[in-house]
């Protein structure tokens, strides 16, 4: 039988394994992996580099590193992840959140004079802007929809675990289909990848729920759908806040534009200096510098 290792020793072969697999921070990820199979800290691996690892954790330090070495997300492998200062639990089932999407909900709150009474997330995945949201404004009801009950039910767990499940209403809906009645903000960081690059996209994306982030063709289609409808649901001065692809700022404009429903049309970059969000602001029937159209397009509405 082959000798026991040290946790260091282990660290140093996880990071060796996951380097010939051509991940980039290979030593980190072998401490998350470490830590998470013998139920540390990060930190704490250090005070122990010379306890001995047992054979029935170095048997599940191996899998993981095999199957982090194959593509499978490192957020998948560990069943959780952070956003935004929560912790959530992630199952293949959802989308895995990303920071950009930590930069919309830093951009929604820094642009809220106030916050908003309610508000609605459509296609919430693992909950995460939810969540953040609920946490930031202790006030303001939510709703956050999803087509998939199982990240429906994810995002419920995540919702209690973060002590904000009692403000958060959780329901089945096809973007808008279920809905009614009109809220203060609208949220969405829908699919909007286009189906081609899907194809060739990296063999980590392939792990996702395609349905997360195929936008159809030219990765508008879920866009343009809520684009089209959140009209109809949006109180008169009420913002919508998108999470959009870095090439199709230029569209979105464009599709807001079309609604003749709002003004304030901006479309914001991220961090990497790409563009990724648009923010649009339900008009006032007296909004009246935007002439006759607008007023027939919200009183039909
Ligand atoms: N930003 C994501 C990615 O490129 C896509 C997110 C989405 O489609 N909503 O992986």
């Amino acid at each position: 039988m082959a000798r026991r290792r040290t946790v260091g020793e282990e660290l140093h072969w996880a990071a060796e394994q996951l380097r010939q697999g051509s991940l980039e921070s290979a030593r980190y990820e072998a401490e998350l992996i470490v830590a998470h199979v013998l139920q540390r800290a990060r930190h704490e691996l250090y005070i122990s580099a010379h306890e001995l690892v047992t054979t029935a954790d170095h048997a599940q330090i191996q899998a993981l590193v095999e199957r982090r070495c194959r593509g499978e997300p490192l957020q998948y492998l560990l069943g959780d992840t952070e956003f935004h200062g929560c912790y959530l639990r992630l199952t293949p089932a959802v989308f895995i959140p990303r920071p950009e999407t930590e930069e919309l909900v830093e951009l929604i709150l820094a642009r809220s004079s106030n916050p908003p009474a309610n508000l609605l997330d459509l296609g919430t995945g693992s909950g995460a802007i939810s969540i953040a949201l609920a946490r930031a404004w202790p006030k303001s009801s939510i709703v956050a929809v999803d087509i998939s009950s199982e990240a429906l039910a994810l995002a419920r767990e995540n919702a209690m675990r973060n002590g904000v499940a009692e403000r958060i209403s959780f329901l089945r809906s096809d973007w808008f289909s279920a809905i009614s009645g009109e809220f203060d903000l609208i949220v969405a960081n829908p699919p909007y990848v286009r189906t081609e690059y899907l194809e060739r996209a990296p063999r980590e994306l392939h792990y996702e729920p395609r349905i997360a982030l195929d936008g159809g063709p030219e990765g508008l289609d879920a866009l343009a759908q809520i684009i089209r409808e959140s009209p109809r649901h949006l109180r008169p001065g009420g913002a919508l806040y998108l999470e959009i692809g870095s090439d199709q700022g230029s569209r979105v404009r464009e599709l807001l534009k079309h609604t003749h429903a709002f003004t304030e049309i901006e479309i914001g970059k991220d961090l990497a200096g790409h563009e990724r969000f648009a923010r649009a602001v339900r008009a006032r029937a007296e909004d009246v510098s935007l002439g006759t159209g607008l007023r027939a397009a919200v009183c039909d509405s």
